[in-house]
């Protein structure tokens, strides 16, 4: 039998692993200039991390988990997210005592055990990004800020940007039960995940999808309406920093995330012409989280886009992605003066020029026609005449046009272009 890539993976193959490239360095870019380093955690880590980071209570950790044995009968998870792995890391390299507010960012594969469709794996790529150690409504803002500049430097403008408050353990208790209160007489309408979560995680009910469960919950009593003190002066500073830089929101009452760990604000954005798994990206603030996996009280606030989903939706919006699998020149030869050609290779990809040629390949028809194929802008051929001359034949594949030229000229002629 055959074997293949094992269900809800994917290949990226060139040249589509153009695009991952364009997109990794715009979001380098913007994390540079912004302040943020990059971090990488292993792809895998003691299954506890999730289970107590992300909640028990949480699709994520009840059903989507990869865990297993290693040999010494650890269990070990591979990543689902990477928040809880880069607050981890932040407490046992003691990084607070560094002074100041981390920032970092990362790029990688996560991995879920869900039901693959079209922008649904089950390893996937996330980039996010986090700032460590500051309770400031302002850092909160950084972050919708850099998403929308990583967008803006893309030319992707289809999005919409949704924001919420989901309280913190102080008052978001007595939203539950308001919210519990409301839904008693609806209960049977909820579906049967929802009934669960009506005990364990009444929130979650809020964004379920279900016909059934959204009409129940759709004149709910609305989170905002219910936060403490502080958490409404955090929600308001937020809007008001949003205003000020012109970032557009839409406040969104049913948005409440997937992940336990959140405190405060909630946000997500959704992108045009994806169809049911629209999200390209969602975050918000974690307050609570590094206390829960054993360290100081530490809050943080961070987001973290999928990678097959942004591409799927600047491919949709018909952004086109720079090309890096072109060559500058292909240099043809004969089979005579092949060695004499390898060697000249070499030298013009010393000077830069990303010279290639057809390997395997004897007629100069037949590396005529790769050049062809891989969009070429200039040939060399290279036969014995050419060598015991000292001279080059430079053809122009666009124009047809062919002259002579010497090596050095040649240099001259990329340096130009
Ligand atoms: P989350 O950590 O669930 O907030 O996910 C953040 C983003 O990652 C989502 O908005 C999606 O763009 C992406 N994402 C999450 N799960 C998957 C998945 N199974 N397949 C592809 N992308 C995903």
């Amino acid at each position: 039998m055959k074997i293949v890539a094992p269900k809800g993976t994917r290949d990226i193959l060139p040249p589509e692993i153009n695009k991952w490239h364009y997109i990794e360095s715009i979001i380098r870019e913007v994390m540079n200039l912004y302040s943020f380093y990059e971090i990488r955690t292993p792809i895998f880590e003691y299954t506890e991390l999730f289970q107590r980071g992300i909640g028990d209570t949480t699709d994520i950790v009840n059903k989507e988990m990869y865990t297993f044995l290693d040999k010494k009968g650890r269990s070990i998870t591979l990543r689902p997210e990477n928040t809880a792995s880069v607050v981890r890391a932040y407490i046992e390299h003691k990084m607070y005592g560094l002074g100041g507010v981390g920032k970092f960012y990362y790029i990688g594969p996560m991995f879920r055990y869900e039901r693959p469709q079209a922008g649904r794996q089950r390893q996937f790529h996330q980039y996010g990004m986090e700032i460590i150690g500051t309770k400031d409504p302002k850092a909160d803002v950084e972050i919708i800020k850099a998403t929308e500049e990583i967008y803006k430097r893309l030319g992707f403008t289809d999005y919409k940007i949704l924001i919420n408050s989901v309280g913190c353990p102080k008052c978001r208790p007595y939203y539950e039960e308001e919210l519990k209160l409301y839904l008693k007489d609806k209960y049977d309408q909820l579906c049967d995940d929802c009934k669960v979560r009506y005990h364990k995680n009444p929130l979650r009910i809020l964004d379920c999808k279900r016909e059934g469960c959204r009409r129940a919950t759709e004149s709910a009593p609305k989170i905002i309406d219910y936060l403490c003190e502080e958490c409404k002066i955090h929600f308001e500073k937020v809007l008001s920093y949003l205003d000020a830089l012109n970032i557009k929101y839409e406040i969104n009452h049913r948005l409440v995330r997937g992940l336990d760990y959140y405190t405060k604000t909630a946000f997500e954005v959704i992108a045009g012409g994806l169809g049911a798994q629209d999200a390209v990206g969602g975050g918000g603030r974690y307050d609570g989280l590094a206390q829960e996996i054993g360290g100081k009280e530490i809050p943080g606030v961070g987001f973290a886009g999928g990678m097959e989903r942004l591409i799927l939706a600047l491919s949709h919006a018909g952004i086109e992605f720079p090309r890096e699998d072109i060559q500058d020149l292909f240099v043809v030869f004969r089979e005579e003066v092949e060695k004499e050609a390898f060697a000249l290779i070499f030298r013009l990809r010393e000077k830069g020029v990303k010279a290639d040629y057809a390997l395997g390949k004897k007629s100069i028809k037949a590396q005529l026609k790769e050049a062809d194929k891989k969009g070429v802008k200039y040939v060399v051929i290279i036969g014995e005449e050419e060598v015991e001359k000292k001279i080059l034949t430079l053809k122009n594949m666009e124009t047809g046009e062919g002259k002579k030229i010497t090596e050095k000229e040649l240099y001259k002629l990329f340096e130009k272009e």
